[in-house]
């Protein structure tokens, strides 16, 4: 039986873990990540996921959105090459092969149709390092339980309250301290890191090391802040980071910038973007 740790993770801790950019390196010491999501309606959570990714410092992004998503992409995001689903509304199959990326982010925006369901199985079972699964690729596991053993081993889940409570399915819980129990046992079941967001985002880990995050604020309860997570932990992923490191550091750095935005901006005005274009700031602080 392993004994659990717990951690509130401060400045100190972040410190060793930034690795500095190298004078002699390129676009592709940086690693090529893939991002996947967008439906028809939703094409902005995946701008501002692919947005953040490259604020984290990826050296090259491919984004995989559904027709309709392509130039609203492409004008958005002029840094990232996107790829298109066939289908006009949502993301139905596995376009290329996935194993040169160096690591997938999937989810925000994407839809829960049955077809994207499909499609996040096949992900799921042809793709072999970590990936990061937020939003709705977790709403369509806690629909089909048996996509849950298919996931990559030190994948990162990063599931809002609401979102974990569809991963569990039937298990009930009545108070926090019975809900960080759950969240252990499902990152020990799974192999795999359950990023449970929230004030103080509380992050478990499969050998059972539990950490609580030190930054953020209010104002990041608003549409698209966990889009934007999801694709900074992606690039942190892409880089090299080790899973768990990618997850602390990456749940860090995005309270951080949201706290160097609410400075600017107030906690009440504060949107999704304004955490993007913070990231700048807030790597200063360690870089
Ligand atoms: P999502 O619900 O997927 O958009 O994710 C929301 C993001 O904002 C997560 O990273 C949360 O940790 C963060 N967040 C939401 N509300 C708060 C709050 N009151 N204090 C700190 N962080 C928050
Ligand atoms: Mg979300």
């Amino acid at each position: 039986q392993v004994h659990t740790t717990y951690t509130y993770v401060t400045p100190d801790h972040i410190a060793p873990m930034y690795r500095r950019r190298k004078q002699y390196s390129h676009k592709g010491t940086y690693g090529h990540i893939m991002l996947v999501g967008g439906s028809k309606g939703k094409i902005g959570a995946i701008v501002l996921s692919s947005k953040a990714s490259l604020r984290a410092g990826v050296g090259l992004l491919t984004s995989y959105v559904p027709y309709c998503g392509y130039n609203i992409f492409q004008t958005a995001v002029p840094e990232a090459m996107c790829i298109t689903d066939p289908d006009f509304d949502c993301i139905t199959e596995v376009p290329v092969v996935l194993n040169k990326f160096s690591s997938i982010g999937m989810g925000p925006g994407m839809g829960t149709q049955k077809e994207s369901q499909e499609a996040l199985k096949d992900f799921l079972t042809l793709y072999d390092n970590p990936m990061v699964l937020d939003a709705d690729a977790l709403n369509m596991m806690g629909k089909d339980p048996e996509l849950l053993d298919k996931i990559p081993e030190n994948s990162i889940l990063t599931p809002h309250p609401k979102e974990f409570e569809r991963l569990l399915g039937d298990k009930e819980y009545s108070n926090q301290f019975e809900r960080l129990e759950l969240q252990l046992a499902f990152s020990k079941r799974y192999n795999v890191i359950v990023v449970l967001k929230g004030a103080h985002t509380c992050i478990t880990t499969p050998l059972g090391t539990v950490f609580f995050n030190s930054t953020g604020n209010p104002g990041m309860a608003t549409a698209g802040s966990g889009d934007v997570l999801t694709g900074i932990i992606t690039g942190l992923l892409g880089q090299g980071y080790a899973p768990v490191e990618a997850a602390v550091l990456g749940v860090y750095i995005h309270g951080l910038s949201a706290d160097l935005a609410v400075e600017e901006v107030g906690v009440q005005a504060m949107i999704a973007s304004d955490v993007v274009s913070y990231l700048g700031k807030a790597w200063k602080t360690i870089e």
